[in-house]
């Protein structure tokens, strides 16, 4: 029976609050993203007892240059969060790295654009991953979906397994956010050399690497005219996934995000996040009506039930 549930794997990206675009996490204040943290595990262990299951996560850390300007290091988040890490670690939970590719000019943050840059910055984000943990990154998410083939060819080169940044079908341009993810499909897949955004043809080279696509939905939010496919993060409205998941076929897999600033009260008035504490309950509680009981799962453990 437990064969037929649908999979959730909840992805937390753990780093500050958005300020202004583009670069907006250019420098954010470490005590108040360990509040946030501190904040949402509480939540997680009341839901855990409340249903009755145990809910592993995948934490995506912030881990880059722009952490360096911050706090001294790139690793200075993961060292603030360093007993976090280890009771979460022993719990079975996964960490990925999360850095936002940002370069200082002027005296102001702006968005890496240029691949040699982008790379170096990987490569260092990388190295102090492996500085603290002891191996290199397994996982990646890159900040707001960027991607290329340069990067796709450097998360190869740094052994990445699994990156899960793919918004499939969405293409931006504007407020600071440059990705293209046209035609990427919705469930994992290799990546092609010549196009990081599809599964390699039959003459083409293949990454090692396998691209794990956020979870999208048909959200229809109040300035929307008709429903936009978004990620499915768990912070939203909770109407606005409830009524999504009403328009699509039954999901196997699902993969969530929640970004743990979104769920204390007081943020910023926004048409799609909540700004509630209670909105990741309440949207697992929707799903749960929705799909039936869920296997929770580790976004890695959910690739390896996608392949067999
Ligand atoms: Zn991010």
């Amino acid at each position: 029976m437990s064969e037929e549930r649908a999979s959730l794997a909840l992805t937390v990206d753990v780093e500050g609050e958005w300020f202004e675009l583009p670069g907006e996490q250019g420098s954010f204040d470490v005590g108040r993203v360990l509040e946030a943290v501190y904040h949402l595990e509480a939540r997680l262990e009341r839901l855990e007892s409340r249903i009755e299951a145990k809910i592993p996560i995948t934490w995506f850390i912030r881990c880059d240059d722009s952490v360096a300007a911050t706090t001294g290091h790139a690793s200075g988040l993961l060292q603030a969060l360093k007993d976090f890490v280890a009771r979460r670690m022993a719990r079975g939970d996964e960490f990925g790295l999360h850095p936002h590719l940002y370069e200082r000019s002027d005296g102001k943050w702006t968005s890496q654009a240029n691949p040699e840059g982008q790379k170096g910055q990987l490569e260092s984000a990388a190295e102090a991953w492996k500085k603290y943990f002891g191996s290199g990154p397994r996982l990646s998410r890159l900040g707001e979906a960027v991607m290329n083939n340069e990067i796709a060819g450097c998360l190869d080169g740094l052994g990445i397994e699994i990156d899960s940044s793919a918004l499939s079908g969405r293409k931006r341009s504007d407020s600071g956010f440059q990705f293209d993810w046209t035609g990427t499909p919705t469930s994992a897949y290799r990546p092609s050399v010549p196009d990081y955004r599809r599964p390699a043809r039959k003459d083409e080279a293949e990454r090692r690497f396998v691209e794990v696509p956020f979870t999208m939905l048909p959200m229809l939010g109040p300035q929307d005219r008709e429903p936009i496919w978004r990620y499915c993060n768990l912070s939203f409205f909770p109407n606005l996934i409830k009524n999504a998941l009403m328009k699509v076929e039954r999901p196997e897999f699902l993969v969530a995000v929640v970004h743990p600033h979104e769920l204390l009260p007081g943020g910023k008035a926004h048409p799609l996040i909540a700004h509630q504490p209670t909105s990741l309950e309440e949207n697992i509680d929707n799903i749960r009506a929705a799909l039936g009981d869920l296997n929770f799962t580790l976004l890695s453990a959910c690739v390896r039930g996608a392949r067999e």
